[in-house]
């Protein structure tokens, strides 16, 4: 079988037409070699044969390389293609077939008596012959069109003498002439064969390159997509700050004074579904957060027994209102890790514990494992089948789940997701395993702390808890509110009046001294928006209230800012910062407790 045979017909066609083209592109070469050729043989044999003759090979070796010369002109004037190429090849064919003709036959006319110049011619065809293998070889037609004409007339011619040594000279000449045809045959395999390892690398490249732009262009139209997400979240986390900020101030009034037993329920859902809506919000700002890379956690020892009971107090309502138990094992461990983003972990596992469990109860409990702690948070709900167990952690993703009304129906699918990311980027291992209908474990592995000071997350550890239906806690007290939205400004009014509170507000620091002024009081608390109009700053604002009344009055600063620019900022100045929306039960606890602070100190600047 041809080593050729497995090579598709189409890259065979193209490295015949690159044969082809090399012929042409040589064929300058093969006149030059003919004309030097017939000169040397008519030099060898000028002695030995007629003039006329010799004149005759020459004329006509000349006029077939005259026409050969006009073909490779018009061949390039032409530049044919790759169906064109067999023709091109036939004409070249043609060419070499008469010039191997013409050198045979002039062996058979000029052939001498003398051996010595049979020997000289023999040499001379023989040397053509081969000499100009490496490039005869490179289109076969051509190669046999010349070799074959040009030596078979001279052995034939050889054995016709037909003595024994011209016998044994022209099988000699015959065994070198298989040779030649066998050498050019097989060169020109090789030479076809590396033609076509030259294409597939070509093609094989291209194709490299058309995958890498490919992947290149699916690459940028996922970091575009990306990238519109984020900028997205952002723009809707700004927008809807504001208003869900003023929402949860009016709820939170609405809830304190709707005393009334008709219309508690109405209240009670009015509020759960703007604590949903928080929730769902806190989840976005999370996201754009990470997404922005704007969060770098501050890692630090944790103490789990106060961050446990954190949540107790958090998700312990939201467990009794879906009649599933929250048990919180008490635990010693303290971990090295993130307090704030730690809780949101935790927060976010629980809540789905409560979530997804209609029957039994959600275990929160911690243990040791040599160097690390595993934190596992275990419900008795409706488990979670192999299929979804890796794409739960993906944004949006829902499992999808027809187990009736005990199942939620208002997640966005991002709780898991902002567990995986701040996991990662806390580099705590998250693993789940589930069986359905029995339940799930969620586990996060945190290192343990290697001090035994635990760092907590003070502020809200701190925090007296929110009584709402106790008497008005800030009653006998006057707060100043200071924030350029009007909505806001009214909301964070009626809440402080709710609490029983007087209240004096403005949506500049200017008309806020002046009601001050009015009131005949010094305020005992100053709330103020972070970023308020003509580009001011809140904490400028409390400076300069501070600084008119003359006493360090406490203060309270609320920021909309997800960058960790405000919160140095308001440290810097020994300040409380609250971010939006704020939870009322903790602007009321952060109220009460900076109020409860010993009495104003003169100022001394
Ligand atoms: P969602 O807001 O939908 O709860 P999550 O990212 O928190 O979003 O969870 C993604 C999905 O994983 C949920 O829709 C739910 O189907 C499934 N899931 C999460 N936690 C649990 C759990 N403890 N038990 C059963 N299914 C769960």
């Amino acid at each position: 079988m041809s080593p050729l045979a497995s090579i598709p017909p189409t890259l065979i066609a193209r490295a015949r037409a690159d044969q082809v083209a090399t012929l042409y592109a040589h064929g300058h070469f093969t006149t030059v070699s003919m004309g030097l050729g017939a000169l040397i043989l008519c030099v060898v044999m000028w002695s030995e044969i007629a003039a006329t003759t010799m004149l005759l090979f020459g004329a006509l070796i000349a006029l077939n390389q005259l026409w050969r010369a006009a073909l490779v002109r018009a061949f390039e004037r032409t530049g044919p293609g790759i169906a064109a190429a067999p023709r091109w090849g036939g004409y070249w064919a043609i060419g070499s077939a008469l010039a191997g003709s013409l050198w045979g036959a002039a062996a058979v006319a000029m052939f001498p008596a003398s051996p010595a110049y049979q020997s000289l011619l023999i040499v001379c065809l023989f040397g053509a012959a081969l000499g100009g293998l490496n490039l005869t070889a490179v289109y076969r037609p051509s190669f046999y069109g010349f070799v074959l004409p040009a030596l078979v007339p001279l052995i034939v011619r050889v054995a016709f003498v037909g003595d024994q040594v011209h016998w044994f000279i022209a099988g000699v000449m015959s065994v070198v002439l298989a040779f030649v045809v066998g050498f050019g045959h097989r060169l020109n395999d090789v030479l076809t064969r590396s033609l076509v390892i030259r294409y597939e690398n070509v093609d094989l490249i291209g194709e490299l390159k058309d995958r890498t732009r490919i992947a290149l262009d699916a690459r940028a139209a996922a970091e575009a997509a990306n990238r519109a997400k984020s900028q997205l979240l952002a723009a809707a986390s700004h927008d809807l700050r504001q208003p869900l900020h003023a929402l949860g101030l009016y709820v939170a009034a609405l809830a304190a004074r709707a005393r009334d037993a008709e219309w508690r329920p109405l209240v009670g859902h009015v509020e759960s579904a703007a604590n949903a809506l928080e929730i769902q919000f806190a989840q976005l700002i999370d996201l754009s957060r990470l997404d922005a890379g704007a969060l770098t956690p501050e890692r630090g020892d944790v103490a789990l027994g106060e961050l446990f009971a954190r949540i107790r107090n958090e998700f312990a309502p939201q467990a009794a209102a879906r009649g599933v138990s929250l048990t919180i094992v008490p635990t010693r461990i303290v971990v090295d890790s993130d307090p704030a983003l730690l809780e949101r972990i935790v927060g976010n596992l629980v809540g789905n514990g409560i979530r997804y469990t209609s029957r039994g109860g959600v275990l929160l409990g911690a243990r040791r494992c040599g160097t690390h702690v595993a934190i596992d948070v275990v419900d008795t709900g409706i488990g979670i089948a192999p299929a979804h167990r890796e794409r739960i952690f993906e944004e949006f993703y829902r499992v999808r789940n027809d187990a009736g009304p005990a199942q939620p129906r208002h997640g966005m699918g991002l709780g898991l997701a902002i567990v995986r990311r701040f996991a990662d980027l806390l580099e705590h291992e998250v693993v789940v395993e589930s069986r359905e209908g029995a339940g799930s474990r969620f586990r996060v592995r945190v290192p343990r702390a290697t001090r035994a000071d635990p760092r907590t997350h003070r502020r809200r550890a701190t925090l007296p808890r929110f009584e709402q239906n106790g008497p008005p806690s800030c009653s006998g007290r006057v707060v100043a509110v200071v924030d350029d939205d009007a909505a806001t400004l009214d909301a964070m009014h009626t809440l402080f009046e709710t609490w029983g509170a007087t209240v004096v507000s403005g949506e500049a620091i200017e008309p806020l001294i002046a009601a001050i002024g009015e009131l005949e009081r010094y305020p005992d608390l100053i709330v103020a928006d972070l970023r308020l109009a003509n580009h001011r700053s809140g904490i400028d604002a409390v400076r300069q209230l501070r600084h008119e009344l003359g006493i360090a009055i406490p203060a309270i600063i609320v920021s909309g800012d997800t960058g960790m620019g405000a919160d140095i900022e308001a440290r810097a100045a020994a300040l409380m910062l609250l971010p939006k929306p704020v939870v009322a039960a903790t602007l009321h606890a952060t109220a009460i407790a900076l109020m409860a602070q010993r009495p104003l100190a003169m100022l001394t600047q």
